[in-house]
């Protein structure tokens, strides 16, 4: 059986459940999911939970519904179904058992009775000898007697790859081209642990051939574990997917990306305001560049534009300020009902009503122009809701001949103003300006002090048309001293 059976091409994400959706994560999955739009072909979501140490519950229900967040739809996948689930591998085992047990026919794999205690020690000589960390072969030539003698005695055992020592591994790679391996560094991989789950090396092969993936894409790290998959593939008679295997990610100061250094938990950016749409734009220039070097790509014309060719062979470095850019850039760009409908939530959480949708709309539009995630919106828009608090440096200035003078002139004329369009109070404030004879700073400050709460701020026609008339005549006329 082939892949080539039909042409169709089939990819996977593969995760391992153990908490959250990782910035590299997500970029894998990004990069599966063009390549089969781009080639109408089908996205598979896998999730690897065969170790069971590592086992989080809720990770698989937030990988799930952050890849929904994010647009990024599976065709086949746990909950939506498909011909080749389940698509949990731990509701596999009896099949990985099934091939493990093929394989020690084969004479490609063995028992291996040798206990933790035994194997601790190897690695501790081995350590102090400064050798890399491998099993030594002990169990590698036992015979059908000892075996069998020892299965009877209920030893507890792994089954191990018996990886070749003699020559090389050599495999291509679409990123990494030509890759050798000398065999004898490679080490005997535990497939079958000893409370019968396999390890990732045999489920992940045995997976990507029975669900006939196409191309295996992936993160770089994964590229020393080929070897062995490889070895099992030819052991298995199968044909090995197309590899290809991304560039890391890294940190400014291009160590590996991690925690240490900023977040790597997707959720988290969502958390924090950051929108689905800059998300996937940001993390598919990780490693990936446009034919034309455009920066702003929607996940629609990404399908259309994506290819294996324009992956970098260089690292990419995760750089948040781009990120910052970018989700400023589609706050101001994307339609206002859709961003005031995601800012929603920051408000809840600020307990603050905006059940005057009117209103809200242009808090809105007031504040994406100059914030760059979803939480900031709150700082630029939580004076238009509460009360405003005033330092002693505030009363001062509040305080001082002419501002009065401003003040009781705006109220004044707010009260008889018709018309409340940005253009019309703008007139009004020029007109105000003329007769009061105070200009710049010395009529701007006190009046954005009164009304928002800072003298530095947005235009005063806009503070004025989102307060409404009520609320800024009665700002004005609390600070009149009487
Ligand atoms: N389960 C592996 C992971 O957690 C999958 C690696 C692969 O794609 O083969 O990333």
């Amino acid at each position: 059986m082939s892949f080539k059976d039909n042409n169709e091409v089939r990819v996977r994400f593969a995760p391992s459940p153990t908490g959250f959706l990782h910035v590299g994560g997500l970029r894998t999955a990004l990069f599966n999911y063009l390549f089969a739009r781009k080639n109408s072909g089908k996205f598979i979501l896998r999730i690897e939970d065969t170790d069971r140490k590592r086992y989080i519950p809720g990770a698989m229900e937030n990988l799930t519904s952050t890849l929904k967040i994010l647009g990024l739809h599976y065709d086949e996948g746990p909950d939506v179904g498909g011909n080749y689930g389940p698509y949990i591998q731990s509701e596999r085992t009896e099949l990985y058992r099934k091939f493990a047990k093929k394989l020690v026919n084969s004479g490609n794999a063995y028992y291996c009775f040798c206990s933790a205690e035994r194997l601790k020690n190897l690695r501790e000589e081995q350590r102090k000898s400064k050798l890399d960390p491998m099993y030594d072969g002990k169990c590698r030539n036992l015979s059908k007697d000892e075996i069998e003698e020892k299965l009877r005695l209920n030893i507890p055992f792994v089954i191990r790859l018996k990886f070749p020592k003699e020559g090389k591994t050599i495999f291509y790679d679409k990123i990494r081209e030509k890759v050798e391996v000398e065999n004898s560094l490679v080490d005997d991989q535990v497939l079958i642990k000893s409370d019968g789950f396999p390890t990732y090396h045999l489920a992940n092969v045995v997976d990507d051939h029975l669900m006939k993936i196409t191309h295996i894409i992936r993160g770089e790290e994964w590229l020393s574990s080929v070897p062995k998959h490889f070895f099992l593939y030819k052991s298995f008679g199968w044909e090995i997917p197309k590899l290809v295997h991304l560039p890391l990610l890294l940190n400014p100061d291009r160590s590996k990306l991690s925690k240490r250094q900023g977040d790597v938990a997707v959720e988290n950016y969502l958390e924090k305001g950051y929108l689905p749409e800059a998300l996937i734009n940001f993390i598919a220039l990780l490693g990936w560049h446009a034919p034309d070097d455009r920066e702003i790509y929607s996940l629609k014309e990404l399908e259309q534009a994506f290819s294996l060719k324009r992956i970098n062979k260089s690292n990419a470095v995760f750089d948040i300020e781009k990120l910052n850019w970018m989700n400023g850039w589609y706050l101001r760009k994307l339609d206002i009902n859709y961003i005031a409908e995601k800012a929603k939530p920051f408000f809840e959480k600020s307990g603050i009503d905006i059940s005057d949708s009117k209103k809200y709309l242009m808090v809105i539009q007031n504040a994406r122009v100059r914030v760059s995630s979803l939480s900031e919106i709150i700082e630029y828009s939580k004076m238009f809701y509460k009360d405003l608090d005033f330092t002693d440096e505030d009363r001062e200035l509040i305080n001082e001949e002419n501002s009065q003078k401003i003040y009781s002139y705006l109220i004044d004329k707010l009260k008889g103003q018709e018309s409340w369009s940005n253009d019309d109070i703008n007139s009004l404030i020029k007109k105000a300006i003329g007769e009061l004879g105070i200009k710049g700073k010395n009529f701007y400050f006190p009046v954005r002090l009164a009304l928002f709460g800072k003298c530095h701020g947005p235009d005063l026609p806009a503070i004025i048309e989102i307060l409404g008339r009520e609320e800024t005549i009665k700002r004005l006329k609390i600070l009149i001293n009487k």
